[in-house]
C-alpha cells in the first residue's frame, strides 16, 4: 500500500484498515506527517506536534495488538489553535497568547484524546476566531489547497475562522479536525474547502478550555471528508460537562446510526429570505439541485419564511463584539500571555493590549465596549437581544411545518487572499446564511455539493431543529450520495499520479 493510498482513505476506512491490521497506526501517522511537510507552504499549522504524535502512534499500535484499542484508536487529527491543549502551545492565532502553554486540556480535545486520536498539531485560524478568511492571524494567512481554474496562480482563502482546520482536511494533513463556530466558522470554511463540517446545537459540546470569543454563540464541532466521519466525531466530542454549565445533559444519540435512514415523507423547508441579491447564479442552481436530490429521495419541499433574517447580521455584530469585548478583558499582560511593561499598571495594560491584539480584535473590542456603554446599552445591546429572540421564534415557527431547512452555506466560493480586506462589512456578509443559527442555537452542517465554473467547491447547509443533529446528518448524507463529490484540489490529484 502506498502513502497516497493511505491518504485517500476516509476516517472510517482508515479505522477499518487499522482494525484489520492492513496498516499500522505508525504507518498512517507517518503518511500524514510526510504530507504535512509537503504542504508546509499552505501554513496550516501554528504549532506541530509530530514527535509526540509518532510516540502516540506506537502506543496505538500496541493497543491494537493487545486488544485495548479505543473507538478512534490511532486516528491522526488536527486541533484548532483555540482549544487549550495541555503542554502544547495555544495561541488563538494572536500575539498576546503566542507564548501560552496551557497546563490543562479542553474538554472536547480531551474527549478526542480519550477516544484514541492522535493530535498532529494546532491549526491556524483568524485571530481569536474573528474573521471569515483566515487573514487576521498573527501567524500569517492559510492558503486554500484549491485553486481557481480561471486564475491558478492566485492564492485563495480557506474561509474562516477555522481555516487551518478545514484546509488540513482538504490537503490531507489530517483525517479529522476540530473547529469552533460562532457565526459560521465551521460551515463556511467547510464549504470553501470542499469538506464536511457541522456546528451542533448550542450546548451539545462543552466550551470548557476553548478560548472564549462570544460565549453565547460559540460551539465546537468536527471537520472531516464526509458526513459519516463527522457523525462519528461529533458523537465522541459531545456530552455534558460539569465544568461548563451551558453544556447540556441531553442524551447524545448515535449520530452514525442515523445516517442511513429513509427521508421519505420528510419535510424540507426552503426559506424565501435566503435568496439574497447578488448571489452567484451557480449557488442558486446548486440549491435547486439540492432540492431535486431530496425530492427524488421522497422528501417533500415546503416553502417557509424566516422574516427576521435580514436582522441577523446586524444583531450578530452587536452581540458578538459585546461578548468578545468582555471575554477579552482578561488579557491584561498580568495573568498570562504577552506583557509589554509600561510606566505603571494602566500603562502596562495599554501597551500590552495595543501590541498584543490585531486590528480586527481591536475593532470588535471598541464596538463591543461602545454597545455595552451606559448610554447605548438599551439602544443596541438590549435591542439586539430582542431581535435574537425573534430570530429563534422564526425558526421554531418554521419547524412546525418542516423537519429540516436547506440553504446554501455561503454566498460565494473561496475568494482570493486580500479581497474584501478593506471593507469589513463586505467581509461580514460571508456569514449571511450561517449567523442566524448561532443566534438561535440551532445545528447546521455544510456538505460539499458541487463546484462552480472555476472548479471551486460549494457547500449546501442543512439546518436542524434544536438537538436534532441526527436528522441533519441523515439528510446531509442523501445530498452527499447524490452529489458524488469526487473532486479534489489539483495538488491532491497530482499526488495520486
Ligand atoms: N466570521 C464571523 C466573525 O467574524 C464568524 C466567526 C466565527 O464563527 N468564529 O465573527
Amino acid at each position: 500500500m502506498t502513502r497516497t493510498d493511505i491518504l485517500n482513505f476516509t476516517l472510517t476506512e482508515s479505522l477499518n484498515e487499522l482494525k484489520n491490521k492492513n496498516i499500522s497506526s505508525v504507518e498512517l501517522t507517518d503518511a500524514y506527517i510526510s504530507n504535512i511537510e509537503r504542504m508546509d507552504n499552505l501554513n496550516i499549522f501554528i504549532t506541530k506536534n509530530l514527535e509526540k504524535a509518532r510516540e502516540q502512534a506506537k502506543e496505538s499500535d500496541a493497543r491494537y495488538q493487545n486488544g485495548t484499542a479505543r473507538i478512534l484508536e490511532g486516528i491522526p487529527i488536527a486541533v484548532k489553535d483555540l482549544f487549550c491543549t495541555e503542554d502544547l502551545r495555544t495561541t488563538a492565532a494572536s500575539h498576546i497568547l503566542d507564548n501560552f502553554v496551557p497546563p490543562y486540556e479542553s474538554t472536547v480535545s480531551q474527549k478526542l484524546k480519550d477516544a484514541g486520536t492522535i493530535n498532529l498539531g494546532k491549526t491556524n485560524l483568524d485571530q481569536f476566531a474573528m474573521g471569515s478568511s483566515n487573514t487576521t492571524s498573527y501567524f500569517g494567512n492559510v492558503v486554500n489547497p484549491w485553486r481557481s481554474k480561471a486564475a491558478p496562480d492566485v492564492d485563495l482563502v480557506p474561509g474562516g475562522s477555522s481555516g487551518g482546520s478545514a484546509a488540513a482536511i482538504a490537503a490531507r494533513c489530517a483525517l479529522a479536525s476540530t473547529g469552533t463556530d460562532t457565526g459560521g466558522s465551521i460551515r463556511q470554511p467547510a464549504s470553501f474547502c470542499g469538506i464536511a463540517g457541522i456546528k451542533p446545537t448550542y450546548g451539545r459540546c462543552s466550551r470548557w478550555g476553548i478560548v472564549a470569543f462570544a460565549s453565547s454563540l460559540d460551539q465546537a464541532g468536527p471537520f472531516a471528508r464526509n458526513v459519516e466521519d463527522c457523525a462519528i466525531l461529533l458523537r465522541e466530542m459531545s456530552g455534558h460537562d460539569p465544568k461548563d454549565s451551558t453544556s447540556s445533559k441531553q442524551e447524545v444519540p448515535d449520530f452514525q446510526a442515523a445516517i442511513n435512514g429513509s427521508i421519505k415523507g420528510m419535510k424540507i423547508g426552503i426559506p424565501k429570505e435566503y435568496r439574497v441579491d447578488g448571489m452567484p447564479e451557480e449557488i442558486d442552481a446548486l440549491w435547486q439541485q439540492g432540492i431535486e436530490w431530496l425530492k427524488s429521495e421522497g422528501a417533500e419541499i415546503v416553502d417557509i419564511s424566516l422574516p427576521h433574517t435580514k436582522y441577523a447580521l446586524p444583531a450578530y455584530y452587536i452581540i458578538n463584539p459585546a461578548e468578545a469585548s468582555s471575554n477579552l478583558a482578561r488579557y491584561d499582560g498580568v495573568r498570562y500571555g504577552l506583557r509589554v511593561p509600561g510606566e505603571n499598571l494602566k500603562d502596562t495594560y495599554k501597551k500590552t493590549r495595543a501590541e498584543g491584539f490585531g486590528d480586527e480584535v481591536k475593532r470588535r473590542i471598541i464596538i463591543g465596549t461602545y454597545v455595552l456603554s451606559a448610554g447605548y446599552y438599551d439602544a443596541y445591546y438590549i435591542k439586539a437581544q430582542k431581535v435574537r429572540r425573534l430570530i429563534l421564534n422564526d425558526f421554531l415557527e418554521a419547524y412546525k411545518k418542516c423537519d429540516v431547512i436547506l440553504t446554501p452555506t455561503a454566498p460565494s466560493a473561496a475568494f482570493p487572499i486580500g479581497e474584501n480586506e478593506d471593507d469589513p462589512i463586505k467581509m461580514y456578509l460571508n456569514d449571511v446564511f450561517t449567523v442566524a443559527l448561532n443566534l438561535a442555537g440551532l445545528p447546521g452542517l455544510s456538505v460539499p455539493a458541487g463546484v462552480d465554473k472555476n472548479g471551486l467547491p460549494l457547500g449546501l447547509q442543512i439546518v436542524g431543529n434544536l438537538w436534532d443533529e441526527a436528522t441533519v446528518f441523515n439528510v446531509a448524507q442523501k445530498i452527499e450520495n447524490a452529489a458524488q463529490f469526487n473532486f479534489k484540489p489539483e495538488i491532491i490529484e497530482k499526488m495520486a499520479a
